[in-house]
């Protein structure tokens, strides 16, 4: 065998085991390919302090572009602070960082024909072994669970004065919702520089840029912000999981991570404290080879949908009760829980008593469609 672990795909899951692995496992002969001329693509990463442990915050730490110590959320009866702090990575910096810890074992402007556990054929005939392959290719063409959609544009702008803002808006709400579930989410950078993302949580995946653009712009000029420059922009598509069967199908001998291996959140979409926690387990295995690996990265895939069933459940509460422009009263009565509920629903481990208090008192859809959304699980396992 050629290396000991090749990732195909540099983006954040493979990043960072090959990060991870750098710092807790260097006599590991690792491969990390990418078929784009940088690592990470064109991202803005955030997490939650809770979304992980403190060792994990230590090791990110270098990767991490900016942190607040609280951040807020607006809906139309309820504003609130929550003095959690809040992390932001930027994919420039991400690729920068990998770059530097790698070296020649990042291999950019590489695309990938074939990935099977041992073996890799790249688009320009070569074949790589290694005792065990990782697929981190990102989000497949089509999700084979029934899903939701998180749908966003998000604006870097420089504006001709500062902002005023000291921490992220998570969620604006008060907005106008276009049949949504919708919300401005704001990133202050600098005193005069913004991160404006329209984020519409929808059951159809129809992304119009050029609508959420002139949405950016009137958002803006109702905050009396003028934008001066454009500095960056990106979108997503992100799936949201009502229903389905586990990904990937659990007789697969092939290892994968990141959304590829269905590691996310089902109500956010996010990855990122999942791809944390996937580096460790691997930095951890005694020889990565593929059967191991591949036991391992099925086994979180595994547990994660078992454990997120409540999670798809909400979200059939969400998106198949009530009007779409109603939604907002979902995500309004949750802000109004504890901090800690609120913090735990973002890491992925609420307690019985959470769940029970997410879903008792004066429910904010309509009591029968709740029920018939919640046992309509189609194919669920
Ligand atoms: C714009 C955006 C913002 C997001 N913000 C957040 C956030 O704030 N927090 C969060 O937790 N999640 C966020 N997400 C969701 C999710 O965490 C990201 O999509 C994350 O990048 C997924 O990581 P991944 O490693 O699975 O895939 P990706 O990061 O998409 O990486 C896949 C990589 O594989 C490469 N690749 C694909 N095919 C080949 C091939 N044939 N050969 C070689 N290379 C190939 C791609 O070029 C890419 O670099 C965001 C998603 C998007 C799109």
């Amino acid at each position: 065998m050629q290396w000991d672990l090749i990732l195909v795909g540099a983006g954040l899951a493979n990043g960072l085991i090959a990060w991870r692995l750098q710092q807790v496992r260097p006599e590991l002969n690792v491969l990390l390919i990418e078929q784009g001329e940088a690592a990470g693509g064109n991202h803005t990463w955030s997490f939650h302090h809770h979304d992980l442990s403190p060792e994990q915050h230590q090791w990110i730490a270098p990767l991490v572009a900016h942190s607040w110590p609280g951040y807020d959320v607006m809906f139309p009866s309820l504003t609130r602070h929550i003095d959690q702090p809040y992390y932001t990575l930027f994919s420039d910096r991400f690729a920068h960082r990998l770059t530097e810890a790698l070296g020649d074992n990042l291999r950019l402007n590489c695309p990938v024909a074939a990935v099977s556990p041992q073996r890799v054929q790249l688009a320009n005939g070569e074949t790589l072994t290694a005792r065990a392959v990782i697929d981190g290719r990102g989000q497949p063409d089509a999700p084979t669970q029934r899903c939701a959609w998180q749908l966003f544009v998000g604006q870097e702008w420089r504006l001709a004065h500062p902002h005023g803002l000291t921490r992220p808006l998570l969620m604006d709400a008060t907005v106008p919702q276009c049949n949504a579930y919708r919300f401005f989410y704001l990133l202050p950078l600098s005193p005069d520089t913004l991160l404006i993302e329209d984020t519409r949580f929808s059951n159809a995946p129809a992304l119009n840029r050029d609508d959420y653009r002139a949405a950016i712009k009137d958002y803006a000029a109702q905050r009396h912000w003028t934008l001066s420059a454009l500095l960056r922009e990106e979108s997503g598509c992100l799936p949201l999981t009502l229903a389905g069967a586990p990904p990937p199908d659990s007789t697969a001998q092939q290892p994968c991570s990141g959304m590829r291996a269905g590691l996310f959140h089902a109500v956010t979409g996010y990855s990122l404290p999942l791809a944390v926690r996937l580096a460790d387990a691997v930095a951890g295995l005694g020889i990565p080879d593929a059967p191991r690996v591949a036991a391992l990265t099925h086994a979180l895939a595994a547990q994660q949908w078992r454990s997120q069933g409540f999670f798809r459940l909400l979200n059939r509460m969400l998106f198949l009760a009530g009007q779409p422009d109603h939604r907002w009263r979902v995500m309004q009565r949750f802000y109004g829980l504890p901090d800690e509920t609120i913090a735990r629903f973002y890491a992925g481990n609420l307690t019985l008593s959470d769940k029970a208090r997410i879903l008792t008192g004066k429910p904010p859809v309509p009591v029968f469609q709740a029920l018939r959304a919640a046992f309509n699980t189609g194919n669920e396992q």
